[in-house]
């Protein structure tokens, strides 16, 4: 079953208590507030759930693990964020749920349930109905997106026209709304307009009309505010917030900027080499994180509020290849506390999240090493 409570923000049963940094960078906007976790393992009747999620893609070179083995749940009216770097398999997850990959060169293993009905064996045609009408996404870059050939209006009124059954000037009116609803200004005469009219944060904004033009139940924003400057990015992200409180919708956030995930996500996980290391609530995994790569990641960020002298510590070394990745825990190359635990057993035995109430990491540390590392070594860092 899906989920837990954790109202406030405490550690959860089984997990160190680790402290509460008052002035924790990752913690740069409104947090909404936390009260559930995604979970994994057993099945669940969450409104998505994904279970044992493996994509592996057929190349020339060999087999890509873009995903292997994720699980996570989202419930309607929260937000999951999705963080890591590129290539850890967010946006591979995200576009298994819409069906999207070429089947041809795609094997996808695993179950993907939303609103109790198993997409991964849907028909095709019955995934085309609801892709856009009850599941709808927003791309990262809605330049190309967006076709440069109809109106953005013409581009809304046609998903409307399409799923909902609607004649062209309910269609026409309704995007005429939905533009005025996401703040372009003079909805009735920019609905005419072609997508080169419109700046990068008004040709966000309608990409998010026409995603939201069908009230739909499962929103899957895929870096949407990545190519936007801070001001724009801000107001997207208060408009989704908005958007969620009046729609409803299930949201998943993918991001690799955890200063957007602290201000728009209820709950976390980290992805890393296809798989999910740490999950929990956004407080318990920002103020509190376990896993060595989430450390790495907070570390990585900029500290507004601190000692700005301290150096910013990316992330040493690269993401490894999914064509060949690394034995036993995918991170243990990178890792700086391997040694820790002893032996070999970082690069021998894989660690599974083991979560309680919906909260865990992927690693081998014990919990007492965790509380001692994060005290002594991580939090000073993150000011
Ligand atoms: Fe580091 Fe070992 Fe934990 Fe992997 S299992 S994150 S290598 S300490």
């Amino acid at each position: 079953m899906a989920t837990s409570q954790s109202t406030t923000g405490e550690p959860t049963p089984g997990e160190p208590d680790l402290g509460k940094p008052d002035s924790g960078k990752p913690v740069l906007g409104k947090e909404p507030e936390a009260t559930r976790s995604p979970s994994s393992g057993a099945p669940s009747d969450a409104f998505l759930s994904v279970r044992d999620l493996r994509v592996h893609f057929s190349t020339e070179d060999g087999i890509v693990k873009a995903v292997d083995g994720l699980s996570f749940d989202v419930e309607k009216g929260r937000t999951l964020g999705i963080v890591g770097e590129s290539g850890s398999g967010k946006s591979v997850s995200s576009l298994s749920i819409l069906g999207l990959h070429n089947p041809e060169r795609t094997t996808i293993e695993g179950s993907i349930r939303f609103d109790g009905n198993e997409l991964l064996s849907m028909p095709e045609r019955k995934l085309r109905d609801l892709r856009g009408r009850r599941i709808s996404m927003i791309f990262q870059d809605p330049l190309t997106a967006l076709s440069p050939f109809y109106t953005v209006g013409e581009q809304i009124a046609e998903t409307y026209r399409r799923h909902m059954g609607a004649n062209r000037h309910d269609a026409h009116a309704r995007a005429i709304e939905m533009l005025d609803r996401v703040g372009i200004p003079q909805p009735k005469v920019r609905v005419n307009d072609y997508p080169h009219h419109f700046s990068g944060g008004m040709r966000q904004r309608a990409m998010i009309a026409m995603s939201l033009v069908c009230d739909p139940d499962l929103l899957i924003a895929d870096e949407p505010t990545t190519a936007l400057d801070v001001t724009v990015q801000a107001q997207i992200l208060d408009l989704l917030r908005d958007l969620q409180d009046e729609f409803g919708a299930a949201i998943v956030f993918i991001t690799h900027d955890l200063g957007v995930i602290a201000s728009m996500a209820h709950d976390v996980l980290v992805m890393y080499a296809g798989r999910s290391v740490e999950k929990g609530t956004v407080r318990e995994v920002l103020k509190t994180p376990t896993h060595p790569y989430t450390w790495g990641l907070l570390s990585s960020m900029p500290n507004l509020t601190g000692d700005v002298d301290v150096p910013l510590r990316p992330v040493r070394g690269t993401p490894p290849s999914l064509l060949d990745p690394p034995s036993g825990c995918p991170f243990h190359p990178r890792c700086d506390h391997a040694a820790v635990v002893g032996g070999d057993r970082c690069a021998t035995e894989r660690p599974v999240i083991s979560l309680v109430d919906g909260r865990g990491a992927a690693c081998h540390l014990a919990a007492q090493d965790k509380e001692r590392i994060f005290l002594d070594e991580v939090r000073p860092r993150l000011g």
